[in-house]
């Protein structure tokens, strides 16, 4: 029989399921090293407290037992002991052979030994609640299992190592500078208060000017994560689904010769030199009356209303027609590249009317593909200026923490205002207070239990 030790020791496979070359079984808590003592027998045989005398930081080789003596796997030991863990509790990793069976069996190992199965996101929240890391950092702990382009995954490791959180430090520290200075002489009004260095309607305009920095970057950071909203737009049959394909190089939209046939919007997530696209095929704007055409125009009409930016397709071939012209006078021109396509064909009317607008068009032909290098530069060239800064280290890329911030400079704002209309310190205060929790609230200094659980609930078990 195995001894039960307190409920405070989690484990779980660490790694993801199904086949594969290892899995990794992770325990964590006080007494992790004797709860795998109990299973382990190093190099076959049965050594009580083996891993309880051996050092941190050492791998050991031998087999994980059942509860009948059996060996379950061939496995390699790893004992890591507090504070220099990620949890920063005492916690033993198990490299066993990879697949479905093995990793569950030595899991249900452990477990008979005294661990319990860890909740979605416990060793990470672990991590978070023993102080080794704070929320941002905990939050960019998923970002960073879920990045889908280099881009994406290099901003999180940015937010994990700490960038986000040591820039709102230092704002919530100057806000904290202010307030200690005004509760003092709200305390002490007869004493004399050094000044500050600074005066206090300059260190709350440039804590507003930070907070609103880090807002901006939330475009940015929005992109980064969901990708660039690019809206193929044109009218029927001048290939929008060629052009996607082409751009995609598979078969995904159905292309026809027959007027208005992709009826609905097709979305596909693109990797453009890093900048992830998210690519929106629009069915033809037109009036029409077909019912299932028109629904397929409504959200045509969303979509571009929601665009980053626009690849606004004409026929090189045909040259204009009236409902080109129409159709570009609802574009904006700062984000709408013109393309004209079928570029392959001999040239028809000339796009003049257009260029004053939009500038030179890209000439591609979607069938033989060329010209898409230059449609990627102009594509690229355009997210820059419309601000997708992909140099910029600290990226917000979370709703709750844009959240945060746009609180904290509202209540910096009417600090601010009461400054600058000499009210009484006491009020100044309440709305410093307030930036101070909101700022506090993206570090997790000021979060409440229930962000805390909701954050780690998104985690996947094991992590
Ligand atoms: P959509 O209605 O805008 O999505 O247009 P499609 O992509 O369905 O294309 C309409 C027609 O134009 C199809 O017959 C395509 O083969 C043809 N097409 C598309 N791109 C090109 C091109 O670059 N050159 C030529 N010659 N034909 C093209």
């Amino acid at each position: 029989m195995s001894i039960v030790f307190d409920n405070d020791t989690i484990a779980a496979i660490s790694t993801p399921l199904g086949e594969g070359g290892l899995a990794i079984i992770r325990v964590s808590g006080d007494n992790a090293v004797k709860v795998v003592d109990q299973v382990f027998a190093p190099g076959g045989k049965v050594k009580p407290d083996f891993l309880g005398s051996a050092p941190s930081h050492t791998v050991h080789y031998g087999y994980i037992l059942n509860r009948l003596g059996e060996r379950v796997d061939e496995v390699l030991v790893s004992v890591m002991l507090a504070p220099r863990t990620f949890t920063r509790e005492n916690t033993v990793e198990i490299s066993c052979h990879g697949g479905m069976v093995s990793a569950q069996r030595v899991l249900e190992a452990v477990l008979d030994s005294g661990a319990r199965l860890a909740e979605p996101g416990e060793f990470t929240k672990r991590a978070f609640l023993n102080g080794r890391i704070d929320l941002a950092q905990a939050e960019a702990v998923i970002d960073l299992i879920r990045a889908k382009t280099e881009s994406s995954h290099a901003v999180a490791l940015t937010n994990l190592r700490g960038g986000l959180s040591e820039r709102v430090r230092a704002i919530r520290e100057a806000v904290v500078e202010v307030l200690t200075y005004l509760e003092a002489s709200i305390d002490f009004p007869e004493d004399e208060i050094p000044p500050l260095e600074q005066d206090l309607d300059q260190l709350l305009t440039r804590a507003q000017a930070e907070v609103t920095s880090l807002i901006e970057t939330a475009r940015t950071g929005r992109i980064y994560r969901e990708g660039l909203a690019t809206v193929i737009l044109g009218r029927p049959n001048v290939g929008k689904s060629s052009l996607l394909n082409a751009l995609l190089g598979e078969e995904r939209a159905i292309v026809t010769q027959i007027p208005g046939t992709t009826r609905d919007l097709l979305e596909e997530q693109y990797n453009l030199r890093g900048l992830p696209l998210r690519i929106i095929d629009t069915a033809g704007i037109r009036a029409t009356s077909d019912e299932v055409e028109k629904i397929g125009v409504t959200r045509s009409v969303e979509a571009i209303s929601r665009a980053d930016i626009i690849l606004f397709l004409v026929d090189y071939s045909s040259g204009l027609t009236p409902e080109d012209l129409e159709l570009a006078t609802t574009l904006p021109v700062d984000h709408t590249i013109l393309v004209a396509n079928k570029a392959d064909l001999p040239p028809g009317s000339g796009f003049y009317e257009l260029e004053d607008r939009f500038g030179e068009p890209v000439l591609i032909s979607a069938k033989d593909q060329t010209g898409l290098d230059a449609l990627k530069d102009r594509i690229l060239h355009t997210a820059s200026v419309i601000k997708v800064d992909s140099t910029q280290t600290v990226l917000v890329t979370n709703l709750r923490h844009v959240e945060a911030l746009r609180h904290a400079h509202e209540a910096l704002q009417n600090a601010h205002k009461a400054l600058d209309g000499a009210m009484p310190a006491d009020l100044i205060t309440i709305d410093l207070h307030s930036a101070v929790d909101h700022l506090g609230e993206i570090t997790g200094d000021t979060a409440s239990a229930d962000v805390i659980d909701r954050i780690f609930a998104n985690f996947c078990i094991g992590k």
